[in-house]
C-alpha cells in the first residue's frame, strides 16, 4: 500500500512510474528523475524521518531524501513545487520536540547527508570565520576547528548534537549569549534554498531580507545549506563553577550582574537551574555537585529556604600558560562579589572541548538508563525580568517544585546582543530569562499529564499577563501563532509570501497550510 501511495503522490514527479514497482524501484525511478546526485529512501512510520528526540509525534512521510547538496536540495523543492500537495522538510538531527521537522505525507530531507560539505576558513577584514554544512553538526564544527585551526565559534547550545541550520531556524542558546548573542547574532553570510527552488547567497548586505528571514525563521523561508560562522581563538581550559542560593531574588540579581558585566570582568559563561530542595537523586541536591568526589551537605542550606533552591553556573575560561595562582584570583574576585551560600560551592577544571561536550557525558548516561529514548515534553520560554520573580513564585516554587526529572534551566539573557531583523519573537524586556524544563520521562505521571501541565503553565503566563514568548514554539492554532509573533506577525507573513509562496517547507511548525 505504501508503494502505491507513494507512486500515487509522485506521480506528478514520475512520468514513467510502474505501479507493480517495489518502493526502493520507485525511489531509484524518483532519483532519476530528478537527476539527484544523492539518494532517496521510502519513508515510512518507523523510519527517521518520522521521529524525533521529543517522541510526542509520529508522522508517515512519503520519501526520505538524502541529498549531495544545494543543487539535490533545489531539484527537490522545485519539483514539490510543480505537485499540488507535496511539503518539504529539513530534517537536522531530529532534536525538535514536537515534529517540526517532520512532513506528514510529504518530502523529509535529511541534511546530515551534507554534513561533510564545505569547511572553508577565511579571514575577512581581520576576523576569522568558518563556512560549515547547514547540516554539520555544532560538535563536529567544534573538534574541526579546534584540531585544525586552535579557533572556535564563539557562542554555543548546551548539547552540540544539534545540527548548525537546526539550531540557526531557532536561535541557539547558551551560556554565552549574554556575551555574543545567541547563534543567530555570530553568522554572517547563509547560503539558502528557498521555497521556490532557488540557490541564493545572503548575508546584511545581499539579499538581507532572506538572510534575517532565515536567521530564528522555524525553517519557513529556505533550507540553510551553508553558514559563515564568526570564530574566535579557543582557551585551553575552563574553570567551571556552581553556587547555591536559597532565595531567587539574590540568585537572580547575581545572575544579572555578572550578564551586564564588560568582557573580561565576568565569567566567560553564565546559566543558572533550579533544583528541588530535598535528596532526590535526579531532582534534589545530588544533580549539583560537578564530580562525584564533591559532597552537597545539606546542613548548609539555610532554615528559611523554601522547596526549591538556585544554583549559578560560571565557567571562566584560562590556557595552560596561566599561573594557577592568576587564575584562583581571578575567579575568587569574581565570587567575591557574589551572594551564595557559603559552603555550597562546586568546581572543577576541564579542557574546553570536555566542558562544551559535557553534555555529551548526560546523553551517554541517560542512553544506558533508557530515559534519552523516552518521551521529552520540554517546555521553553523567554520570560522578562519584570516577571521573573512572578514566574519563580507560581512555577518554579509551586508547580513544578518536586522537579522535571531533568535540568529546570533559568539564566538571563541581554536583549541588545540579539538582531530583532531576525525573525525570532522575543519579550519586550532589556533582559529577559530563558527557562528550559527539561523533563526526563520515567516512571511518574504520564506524558499526556506532563504535557497538560506544560500548557498550564503557558495558559498561567497568559493569564497573569507576562511579557513572555516561548521558545521553539509550538502551536495549533493560528490565533495563536499571531500572538505569538505580535507585531512581527505582518512581517513573518510578508516573508513567507515572498520567499515560500505556496507554503513548502518545514510543515511540521504547522504555520502555514500548502496552497497551489
Ligand atoms: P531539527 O529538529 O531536525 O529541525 C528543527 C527545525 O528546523 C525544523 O522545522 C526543520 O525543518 C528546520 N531545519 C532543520 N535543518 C534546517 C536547515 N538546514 N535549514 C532550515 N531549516 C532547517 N537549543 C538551544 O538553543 N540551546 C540549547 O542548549 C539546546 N539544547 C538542547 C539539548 C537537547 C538534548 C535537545 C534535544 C535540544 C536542545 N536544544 C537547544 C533545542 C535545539 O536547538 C532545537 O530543537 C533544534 O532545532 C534542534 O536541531 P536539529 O538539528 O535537531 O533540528
Amino acid at each position: 500500500a505504501k508503494c502505491t501511495k507513494m507512486i500515487a503522490c509522485l506521480g506528478r514527479i514520475v512520468h514513467d512510474t510502474d505501479a507493480e514497482s517495489k518502493p526502493d524501484d520507485v525511489a531509484s525511478s524518483i532519483s532519476k528523475s530528478l537527476d539527484l546526485q544523492g539518494s532517496i529512501e521510502s519513508a515510512g512510520i518507523t523510519g527517521v524521518a518520522g521521529r524525533d528526540f521529543g517522541g510526542l509525534y509520529s508522522v508517515e512521510s512519503l520519501a526520505l531524501i538524502k541529498p549531495s547538496g544545494a543543487e539535490d536540495i533545489a531539484r527537490v523543492v522545485k519539483a514539490a513545487s510543480r505537485t499540488s500537495h507535496l511539503t518539504v522538510a529539513a530534517r537536522g538531527n531530529g532534536h525538535s520536540i514536537n515534529g517540526q521537522a517532520m512532513a506528514d505525507g510529504g518530502l523529509v530531507i535529511d541534511m546530515r547527508s551534507t554534513e561533510e560539505n564545505h569547511f572553508t576558513f577565511s579571514t575577512i577584514n581581520g576576523s576569522p570565520y568558518i563556512d560549515v554544512s547547514g547540516g554539520a553538526l555544532w560538535e563536529d564544527v567544534l573538534t574541526r576547528c579546534v584540531l585544525t585551526l586552535g579557533l572556535a565559534p564563539r557562542s554555543w547550545t548546551d548539547y552540540l548534537s544539534l545540527t548548525v541550520g537546526g539550531t540557526l531556524s531557532n536561535a541557539g542558546v547558551s551560556g554565552q549569549t549574554f556575551r555574543y548573542g545567541p547563534q543567530t547574532s555570530n553568522v554572517t553570510e547563509l547560503e539558502v534554498v528557498t521555497g521556490k527552488g532557488e540557490i541564493t547567497v545572503c548575508s546584511e548586505n545581499q539579499n538581507s531580507e532572506l538572510f534575517f528571514a532565515v536567521l530564528g525563521g522555524l525553517g519557513q523561508f529556505g533550507i540553510i545549506t551553508r553558514a559563515r560562522v564568526k570564530l574566535q581563538p579557543v582557551p585551553d581550559m575552563v574553570r567551571w563553577i556552581r553556587v547555591v542560593y536559597s532565595e531567587f531574588e539574590e540568585f537572580s540579581r547575581d545572575a544579572e550582574f555578572l550578564v551586564i558585566q564588560k568582557e573580561g570582568e565576568s565569567f566567560d559563561y553564565v546559566e543558572g537551574f533550579v533544583f528541588s530542595n530535598n535528596d532526590d537523586p535526579v531532582n534534589g541536591w545530588p544533580s549539583v555537585p560537578l564530580d562525584p568526589d564533591h559532597e552537597f551537605n545539606p546542613a548548609h542550606i539555610p532554615q528559611t529556604a523554601g522547596s526549591v533552591l538556585y544554583c549559578l553556573e560560571g565557567a571562566f575560561h584560562y590556557r595552560n600558560g596561566d599561573h594557577p595562582s592568576t587564575v584562583d584570583t581571578a575567579v575568587s574576585r569574581l565570587l567575591g562579589r557574589l551572594g551564595f551560600v557559603e559552603l555550597l560551592k562546586f568546581q572543577v577544571d576541564l579542557s574546553y572541548k570536555e566542558f562544551l561536550l559535557r553534555v555529551k557525558r548526560t546523553e551517554e548516561h541517560a542512553k544506558a538508563n533508557g530515559v534519552w529514548d523516552s518521551p521529552h515534553p520540554w517546555l521553553n520560554l523567554f520570560v522578562s525580568k519584570s516577571d521573573i520573580a512572578d514566574f519563580d513564585r507560581t512555577v518554579f516554587k509551586k508547580m513544578v517544585k518536586d522537579g522535571v526529572g531533568g535540568p529546570m534551566l533559568v539564566y538571563p539573557l541581554l536583549r541588545n546582543k540579539w538582531d530583532n531583523r531576525t525573525s525570532v519573537a522575543l519579550p519586550e524586556g532589556e533582559i529577559f530569562y530563558i527557562v528550559a524544563l527539561l523533563r526526563f520521562v520515567t516512571k511518574g505521571p504520564s506524558v499526556e499529564d506532563l504535557v497538560a501541565q506544560n500548557h498550564e503553565i503557558v495558559k498561567w503566563c497568559i493569564k497573569a499577563g507576562l511579557d513572555f514568548k516561548l521558545y521553539l514554539p509550538h502551536y495549533q492554532s493560528i490565533e495563536d501563532w499571531k500572538r505569538h509573533f505580535g507585531n512581527q506577525w505582518t512581517r513573518f507573513m510578508e516573508r513567507k509570501a515572498c520567499f515560500d509562496p505556496m507554503a513548502i517547507l518545514a510543515p511540521g511548525q504547522k504555520i502555514f497550510k500548502r496552497t497551489h
